[in-house]
This record gives C-alpha cells, structure tokens and sequence, in this order.
C-alpha cells in the first residue's frame, strides 16, 4: 500500500485536479465513467441499519459497550479502541453471526448501482471500518458478489470474536481502517474519486474524494468543513444522480 504522508496531502489534491480534471467538468459529469472510482461505505450506507451496532448491541453480555460508543461518538477515542473493547463484550459463534447477518437488508438500489457501474468499465470498492466477514456475509445473503471490500478483519473462537487490523494507519487517530489510506493509493493518481458515505468513519475519505454523496452526520461534517457534497437519502439517489453519467469522454466544446 503506497501511502502519501499528511503533510502531503494537499499536494496528493492538487495533483489529482491538475492531472486535467476541473471540478465544473466533474460536477457537470462531463468526465467518463471509466474516469472514476467510487467507494462505498457500508454500514448504513449500503445496509438499511448499522449493521455493526445492532450487531453489539444483539450479542453484547455488558453494557460496557455503550460507553465506548458515546466516547468514539465524542471523539475522545479512536475506531480501534472503541472496536477492540466492544467485541470483548461479545459472545456469539460463528454459527449465530451467519444466521443473524442472513437476516440484514441492504438497499436494493445498490445492485441497480452496481449494474450501472459495472456496465460503465467500473468496479466500485466497498470500504469499512467494519469486518469483511460480517459484509461478505450480508452481501452474500443478499445476492451481491465479486464486490470488493477493504475492511477490518475479525477470528471467531468459539463464541469470543477478536479483531485484527490490517489497514491501520499511524497518521491517523481516529479509524481503524483508515479509508484515507486507500483512497491516496497511487493508482488513483489522474482518477475522479467518487466516495459514497454516511457517518463517522468517513469524515477522513470523504475529504480527499472530487466528488462526495453525503447524508446524516457526513453531510453535517462536511457543511462545517465547507467541502461541497451531494445529498442523498438512500441508494436510489445515488443511482439516479450516476444513470446519466457518460460512458465515453465527452468532447468538451
Ligand atoms: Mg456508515
Ligand atoms: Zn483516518
């Protein structure tokens, strides 16, 4: 993973807009679809619910939990922290994390999203500071495959879960999966980044996307950071901002 330093990251902005893009273009979908890269945050975003919540709040045997919550909410620790100590409150097997993800919704306008993108040369990237397991599953019971997903990790022993965080990063104290990361990957250098978000965890990514879909605490974020962002309340918004979008490059004049 190729990772630009902070202090380079107006720099790493910079760069992306004077590799030819101008945001008139880009606002204006005059770019091409092949252009971009979305990411997808997915818990509430993607899913009906905050899947990783209702999934603490379901299995947790304390209420220690809810503490971490407020103090993550508050800002006062960071993702990992929080994460850490609310899957030790946990006891589920892997067994009864299947059968209770089978049942989560997602929203069915992201195939409709995904058939568009796909159809257009894009493969969009799920990223999470939730677990693979618990998206690939969702995803899985939903129908949805071949999505990619950068997310934590988690073991399940018996019935105790226990966390493992393959995209941390120093820089940043605030995610456990620190979508920035991702999103300053190299290969995305002279790419339209389209980031699709609702809350906390992607405060960070969101920053440094062209092109922002934001709701609830994001887009509140967001009005206070005086980033420019697109509204929207669920996929469907999405889906119908993205159907006009080019294929092919359109000629400028
Ligand atoms: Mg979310
Ligand atoms: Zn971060």
């Amino acid at each position: 993973m190729f990772e630009i330093p902070v202090s380079q990251k107006t720099d790493f902005l910079v760069n992306a807009t004077a590799s030819g893009w101008d945001m008139a273009d880009i606002a204006a979908r005059r770019v091409a679809l092949a252009q971009c890269r979305f990411y997808f945050d997915f818990d509430h975003t993607i899913s009906k619910i905050d899947v990783l919540d209702d999934m603490i709040e379901h299995f947790a045997v304390d209420r220690q939990w809810r503490v971490l919550e407020e103090e993550w909410q508050a800002g006062k620790i960071g993702s990992e922290e929080c994460l850490r100590g609310q899957l030790r409150s946990l006891r589920a097997t892997r067994r009864q994390l299947v059968d209770y993800l089978s049942g989560i919704e997602i929203d069915p306008y992201f195939h409709r999203t995904l058939v568009l993108l796909r159809r257009g040369g894009v493969r969009p990237l799920i990223v999470s500071d939730s677990f693979n397991f618990l998206i690939e599953t969702i995803l899985k019971s939903n129908d949805v495959h071949g999505v990619k997903i950068l997310a934590n990790r988690m073991r399940v022993q018996d019935d105790r879960i226990s966390p493992v965080f393959p995209y941390r990063n120093a820089a940043c104290g605030r995610c456990a999966n620190c979508k920035t990361s991702h999103l300053r990957n190299e290969d995305n250098l002279g790419k339209v980044l389209v980031y699709v978000g609702d809350g906390r965890s992607d405060f960070c990514a969101s920053l440094q996307a062209h092109m922002v879909f934001a709701k609830d605490s994001l887009a509140e974020h967001l009005r206070q950071k005086g980033k420019k962002f697109i509204w929207y309340k669920d996929l469907r918004d999405v889906y119908e901002a993205l159907k006009g979008w080019p294929h092919e490059q359109k000629d400028r004049s």
